[in-house]
C-alpha cells in the first residue's frame, strides 16, 4: 500500500542524532519549496507534556490517552524557521532542554503512541510535498517514498558538532559527557521494539563525516531533482 496515494513528494532523511538532519532537511525543503516535517519535535513535544502533567512514562494507556488528546502544530515562518505549538502554545524552545531530551525515549518505545505519530506525519505528506526527518520515515511512515537518504556522520563528529551548538547557546557541557549521552541515545533509537533507527534498504546512505552541510544539501537536492 503507497504510503501517500496523494502521490506527493516525500523526500525522508533518517538517521542518528547529531548527524545534521534537520540543519539540512530544513536546507533542503527551503530550496524545494516543500515543507519541512521535524517528526522528532513531536516525540519532544509529547514529552513535554507527559512531564509537566506527570503522566506515568511507563503506562502505554496514559500516554496513548495523552497523545490523543494533544494538539501538536509544526510551523514553518517565512523566514524557514520552525515554531512548535503544543495545544496552541510555543514550545521550540522548551522542547530541546536535557530534561525533555532525556526522556522522550519513553514516548518513542511506546507502540500506541508510535501508530498516531506515523498516522499524523501521514496526513502531512498525504497532503503536501515533505522533507521529513527522523528515524523512521523511509522505513515505515513513508515506506514507499522514492528518496530516501539515511545521514550519517561519525560519533566523534557528531559530539563535536553537538559541542560547537550548545557552546553558540552559551551550554558549558564536557565533550565526553556529549559523547556517552549520543551513545546512549544512538543504544535507544537502534534497540528499541518499535520504530528502531535502521537504514532503508533502498536509502541512499550519506556519511557527513567529512562534508560540509551546503555539500550534503547540494548532493541530495542533486538526487532528488535528477530523479524527478
Ligand atoms: O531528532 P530528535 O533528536 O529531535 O528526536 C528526539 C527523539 O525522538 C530521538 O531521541 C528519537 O528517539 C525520537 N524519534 C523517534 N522517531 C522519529 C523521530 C524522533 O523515535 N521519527
Amino acid at each position: 500500500m503507497p504510503s501517500n496515494p496523494q502521490n506527493t513528494v516525500v523526500v525522508a532523511i533518517d538517521g542518528p542524532a547529531g548527524a545534521g538532519k534537520s540543519t539540512i532537511a530544513k536546507a533542503v525543503a527551503k530550496h524545494l519549496g516543500f515543507t519541512y516535517l521535524d517528526t522528532g519535535a513531536m516525540y519532544r513535544s509529547l514529552t513535554l507534556k507527559a512531564l509537566k502533567q506527570n503522566v506515568n512514562l511507563e503506562s502505554e494507556e496514559d500516554l496513548v490517552k495523552l497523545a490523543e488528546n494533544t494538539l501538536i502544530d509544526l510551523i514553518v515562518s517565512e523566514d524557514h524557521q520552525l515554531k512548535v505549538l503544543l495545544d496552541n502554545e510555543d514550545v521550540t524552545e522548551e522542547i530541546r532542554t536535557v530534561e525533555v531530551t532525556n526522556n522522550t525515549f519513553f514516548i518513542a518505545r511506546t507502540p500506541g503512541v508510535r501508530t498516531i505519530m506515523v498516522d499524523r506525519q501521514r496526513e502531512i505528506g498525504g497532503s503536501n510535498n515533505i522533507v521529513a526527518e527522523g528515524r523512521d520515515i523511509g522505513t515505515v511512515v513513508f515506506p514507499a517514498a522514492k528518496k530516501k537518504f539515511y545521514l550519517d556522520a561519525n560519533l566523534e563528529e557528531r559530539s563535536q558538532r553537538r559541542f560547537k551548538e550548545l557552546a553558540e547557546k552559551g551550554k558549558q557541557v564536557e565533550p565526553k559527557d556529549i559523547q556517552t549521552d549520543l551513545q546512549d541515545r544512538d543504544h535507544k533509537d537502534f534497540t528499541r521494539k518499535v520504530g528502531a533507527l535502521k537504514i532503508a534498504d533502498d536509502a541512499i546512505v550519506i556519511d557527513s563525516t567529512h562534508m560540509s552541510i551546503e555539500d550534503v544539501v547540494s548532493h541530495i537536492i542533486e538526487i532528488v531533482v535528477q530523479n524527478g
